[in-house]
């Protein structure tokens, strides 16, 4: 018998299979089927591959290779047919979606990852059957005897640590025969060190009663919650989750970021328990493998995760949620470049059960097919749970206070909002939408910029180091402090990062306490945690953060949010940021005021007419929907047409412009195809980019379409040159 193998890789020409023989021992459906991984020798490589089964036949045409060796079964024949729409759909190897669907940490290593075992001692037979053949000298060997008959059997820690004797001691008896060692394996529990109550699901408000009653479990259909910030959408999944346990079914949740959001898995925890599963990429190797595997021995029955964690093991999945939909962390910007709401409504059908998608801000996108057609429907919560209702939110014009010579990045109003909730001990979040200590460095003289050498982009400048960074590829270099182009010394550090705020915060509030969270903040296992954890426990006057402070996050005494400058995100270069700058605005001004304290957020700008700033400000999402939706039909962009971005690079800047003329020659005789650009950053890592913009509307017919183009040009185009496509990108750069 022959099997038919993907190898795993992501290079188009492997993107087929090879026929390798099965060994004898092997037989179809009972320790071989399609989804097994197994170990080839591929090509004249000296070490082995990994592979994966998609079929069988009776014979090859080739002379063909054993193979080496079986391993685990990674999917089925239905997460088998997904992959294979997905990786049309993605324009990638099949292999890049399959290595979705293995254990964390596996995907190039099977064995790299193993399972852990603890070493634990116990009485040997020999001794409990002719005790008085053995001769107990010390007092210390005695008390591990006597330990080992109350208790049977202990992990070798504990033993000695309770008896208060030495692993020598241990040894000894083990080599009289006393005792003997063996292991257990047993599972890295990534929450030990956590203390979570137990919590009782909330007497529901009528709204939330409402959207429950509306949910029908058992059956394939999109749901849309738009909640207002705090309006209990997360009590809501919770208890529609408990429906589905008790149904006998599972269920699987995506956050997004999910390590910036500690909060929300706690919830989940404290509602649930130990059937609940984590994954993200915070956690240890070890603990993702472990989690996987609890999943998959049906210990855990709830799967919360970034958007990788839909591709988790579980079966027999009742509902699907996905909380802040609008997220752009759900779209995989590496390859495959998937966009996980589309595979968990694939996902949905495949499982016939609810698709639920939850947010304050929703993706207009979402709206617009929840308000003009059937596949999603929309369910609402207007009000906060909090009596006081929404926070009242004030835009400060930024050019007025210049006028009136106030140069300091805090408006006067914001100013004396801080320092009035400092006295009354409520807390602040103040939001600044950038990292590092200055965005760049420029010369006054000459507009000299410091930019990364292997990238068209300016260096940050990072204080705590007192370097350069590139946040493409992380190349650093030293500060300047003369013009390396004109010699002039008059350098500049143009905008604001974080840690100027904090600094600036500890001269302008000497007596507030304040604690910063941005990338740079955040590098080790658990910082985020520890940042929440001690803003909340230890009442920390001003947390001070990036957009990883507007996510999710429920504190309760927090009765202030500033923005500093609501106009970076104005200011990007994407037909979405009007959307963007809305969502941000929106979400970060919901922390304020979720107890039973009135909420306020300042908002300063400099630009406040722009109507995102102002639907912000009214907590108007419907008001924002209808304008930019008008906006987005006017330029045919999203959800009027889908934007699909082709990148061809190369080290040869000659050989990637010749071949983006290529293939917009091959592009344009089917689609409204732009002149091809380079790329608005147009190297990186010494990698030259040419960009080519084309609008279409994603049908089964066009994505067929594209890959034929994508075909003939791979055949055509230069060796060198890399190509990729991506639909409805994040990132226009
Ligand atoms: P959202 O997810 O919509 O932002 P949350 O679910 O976090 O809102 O709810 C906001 C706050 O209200 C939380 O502290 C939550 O515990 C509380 N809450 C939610 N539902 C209820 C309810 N039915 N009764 C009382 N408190 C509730
Ligand atoms: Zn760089
Ligand atoms: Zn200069």
């Amino acid at each position: 018998m022959i099997a038919e193998i993907i190898v795993n890789s992501s290079v188009n020409e492997l993107n087929r299979t090879f026929d390798y023989e099965v060994p004898e021992e092997y037989t179809i459906g009972e320790n071989i089927d399609i989804g097994y991984r197994v170990l080839v020798s591929f090509a004249n490589r000296k070490s082995f591959d990994i592979g994966y089964i998609i079929g069988f036949k009776e014979r090859s045409d080739f002379k063909c290779k054993k193979i080496s060796k079986v391993c685990d079964r990674a999917f089925d024949n239905e997460k088998f047919m997904l992959a294979k729409r997905m990786a049309r759909r993605y324009f990638c190897n099949l292999s890049d979606i399959l290595k979705l669907l293995v254990p964390p940490g596996t995907v190039n290593n099977v064995d790299k990852i193993k399972p852990k075992k603890e070493r634990c001692i116990r009485l040997t037979q020999n001794f409990k059957d002719n005790e008085s053949n053995f001769k107990i000298k010390t007092e210390k060997q005695k008390k591990v005897v006597d330990f080992l008959k109350d208790n049977v059997e202990m992990p070798v820690f504990i033993l000695v640590d309770v008896t208060g004797t030495t692993m020598a001691v241990i040894k000894s008896l083990e080599e009289k025969g006393v005792c003997e060692s063996f292991y257990v394996q047993v599972s890295r529990n990534p929450f030990v060190n956590k203390n979570i109550k137990k919590s009782f699901p909330l007497p529901l408000t009528d709204e939330q009663k409402e959207v429950i009653s509306k949910v029908e479990l058992d059956k394939t259909q999109t749901y849309l919650i738009h909640g207002v910030t705090g309006s209990g959408k997360t009590e809501v999944y919770l208890q529609i989750i408990d429906k589905v346990l008790n149904e006998g079914k599972n269920a699987i949740v995506l956050v997004p970021e999910i390590s910036l959001t500690p909060q929300i898995t706690d919830r989940f925890l404290s509602r649930f328990g130990r059937v609940v599963a984590i994954l993200h990429s915070k956690l240890s190797g070890g603990e993702r493998y472990d989690e996987w595997h609890r999943i998959m021995n049906h210990e855990a029955r709830i799967v919360i995760g970034a958007r990788s964690a839909l591709f988790a093991p579980i079966e027999n999945v009742g509902v699907i949620i996905i909380d802040e939909e609008h997220d752009s962390s759900y779209k995989s910007e590496t390859t495959p470049k998937y966009d996980a709401r589309e595979v968990a409504n694939e996902f949905s059908k495949i499982y016939n059960c609810p698709l639920i998608l939850g947010s304050a801000t929703p993706d207009i996108r979402t709206y617009y097919k929840a308000v003009t057609e059937k596949s999603i429907i929309l369910l609402e919560l207007k009000n906060r749970i909090s009596s006081f209702g929404m926070p009242t939110v004030n835009i400060v014009d930024m050019r007025n206070e210049l006028a009136n010579g106030n140069k300091s990045v805090f408006s006067e109003s914001l100013f004396k909002a801080i320092q009035n909730n400092v006295a009354r001990k409520e807390q602040t979040m103040l939001f600044l939408n950038r990292r590092g200590y200055s965005t760049f460095i420029m010369c006054r003289d000459c507009g000299y910029v410091v930019k990364c050498d292997k990238c068209d982009v300016a260096m940050t400048y990072h204080i705590t180091k007192n370097l350069l960074l590139c946040h493409y590829c992380g190349a650093e270099k030293k500060n300047v402090s003369i013009c390396p182009s004109c010699k002039s010394n008059n350098i500049r550090y143009f905008g604001t990062g974080t840690q100027k705020i904090e600094l600036q915060i500890n001269k302008t509030f000497p007596n507030a306490s304040v604690i910063r969270m941005d990338v740079d903040t955040t590098q080790t296992k658990n910082a985020h945690e520890t940042i929440l954890q001690k803003f909340k426990d230890e009442k920390i006057d001003i947390l001070l953060g990036t957009q990883m402070i507007t996510k999710g996050h429920d504190f309760e005494n927090v009765t202030l949010v500033g923005v500093l400058a609501a106009d970076s995100s104005l200011n990007i270069g994407d037909y979405r940021a009007q959307e963007r700058t809305f969502q941000l605005l929106t979400q970060v001004c919901g922390r304020s005021g979720r107890g039973e304290k009135l909420g306020k957020a300042i908002i300063q700008t400099y630009m406040p007419d722009e109507f995102s700033i102002q639907c912000a400000k009214d907590g108007d999402y419907i008001k924002f929907y209808n304008e930019e939706i008008k906006v987005r039909e006017k330029l045919n962009y999203p959800p009027f047409c889908d934007i699909i971005i082709a990148v061809i690079s190369g080290g040869d800047e000659a050989e990637v412009s010749k071949d983006a003329k290529l293939l917009f020659d091959i592009m344009n005789a089917d689609f409204e195809t732009f002149k091809p650009m380079p790329a608005p950053i147009s190297k990186i890592n010494d990698n030259f980019r040419w960009r080519i913009l084309v609008k279409a509307k994603v049908t089964d017919d066009v994505i067929d379409k594209l890959n034929y183009c994508l075909e003939n040009f791979s055949n055509m185009k230069s060796n060198d040159t890399k190509i990729s496509f991506d639909i409805n990108s994040n990132n226009m750069v």
